[in-house]
């Protein structure tokens, strides 16, 4: 059967983007169809300064909203990175694998490093080793699919040049995986700079839908969307970033294909309505399940201590078949 890993940064609320890259499809198709592991990547939010009770409790927010969005325990495994020790054991061999060149090319270092210098704080070298470590949440599961938005393409293929040399160098230890992403909307963008990724961990909210927030909040934020001075709705991400995002947010609301429905409207301010509509009762259900399991802390922890048993299982005989392999 094929296996199946992702996770999520507990690095701020959940997002619009989160849901549509990467959670819906988790939901709908991945847990019933594979073996599938999805993790809250708590020590990746390490990498940027942080508050420790904060981390903790956006953790614990992050596994409750990917169960409300439907990941169900009977079908799947949720579990905290961090409850498993094999992460940061394999994360260690794979340094010693890859080279600080190819891991300073790494887009996300490059923009989050200038960003933490510009702010006047300094660089941690978690932020460089980051994308081995996840590198090493992938590579212990023997894991075959990554499902994930757009912006993780370069961190995926990462993994498998790691994997491939580790298994070049030491012998066939691991799975050499594939990343896989949604149709539409694999890069949902801010809805205030279009030109930016909607990110949970950028600092102001008005770009950014969260998956808690209220219908309103939610209307009020797609209706202010930054667009363009045209009048025709066309989708061109290059030169119209703003519709075209929209389009793309409406037509995997709808599962629908954003260059037909461009052709279906004849201004912003319906667009806008339409799609505020369609996200608003997209994310109406996960709102209402996330108040009852919020509610029952005891369920959340249980799953989350089984889950943790269960990965823990399938990752250990594969780290250690690593360290034998590398000579220790
Ligand atoms: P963030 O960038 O919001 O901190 P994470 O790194 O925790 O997100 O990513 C969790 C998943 O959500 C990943 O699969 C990532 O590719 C996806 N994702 C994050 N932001 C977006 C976005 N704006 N559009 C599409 N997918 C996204």
């Amino acid at each position: 059967m094929t296996r199946i890993f992702s996770g999520i940064k507990p690095t701020g609320h959940l997002t619009l983007g989160n849901y549509l890259g990467a959670l819906r499809r988790w939901v709908e198709v991945d847990q019933y169809q594979a073996d599938a592991l999805f993790s809250v990547v708590d020590l990746h939010a390490l990498t940027m300064e942080h508050e420790p009770a904060r981390v903790l409790r956006l953790s614990r927010q992050a596994a409750t909203l990917m169960m409300a969005a439907g990941l169900d325990p009977e079908q799947c495994t949720v579990f905290v990175q961090s409850h498993v020790d094999e992460h940061a054991r394999l994360s260690y061999l794979l340094e010693c694998t890859a080279t600080d060149g190819e891991l300073r090319r790494m887009i996300q270092y490059k923009e989050k490093g200038a960003r933490a210098q510009a702010a006047g704080a300094s660089v941690r070298v978690s932020l460089l080793t980051y994308p081995v470590l996840m590198a090493a949440d992938i590579l212990a599961y023997g894991t075959d699919e990554v499902p994930v938005g757009d912006d993780q393409t370069q961190h995926v293929e990462l993994t498998r040049d790691l994997a491939v040399r580790f298994n070049q160098r030491y012998g066939h230890t691991f799975t050499v995986p594939k990343a896989t992403h949604p149709p539409v909307a694999a890069r949902v963008m801010d809805l205030q700079d279009p030109t930016s990724k909607m990110g949970k961990s950028q600092e102001s909210g008005a770009g950014i839908v969260y998956l808690l927030d209220d219908a309103d909040v939610v209307r009020k934020k797609i209706m202010r969307a930054v667009t363009d001075s045209g009048r025709e709705v066309e989708y061109d991400r290059e030169s119209r970033p703003g519709i075209a995002n929209l389009l793309d947010m409406l037509a995997a609301c709808t599962s629908g294909n954003p260059n037909e429905l461009a052709g279906a409207y004849d201004s912003y301010g319906a667009l806008k309505k339409d799609t505020a509509e369609a996200v608003v009762e997209l994310l109406k259900p996960v709102r209402e399940r996330h108040a009852g399991l919020a509610a029952d802390p005891g369920y959340v922890d249980d799953v989350l201590r089984k889950g943790a048993e269960r990965a823990r299982g399938l990752a250990r005989p594969r780290v250690d078949a690593a360290y034998r392999a590398i000579g220790l």
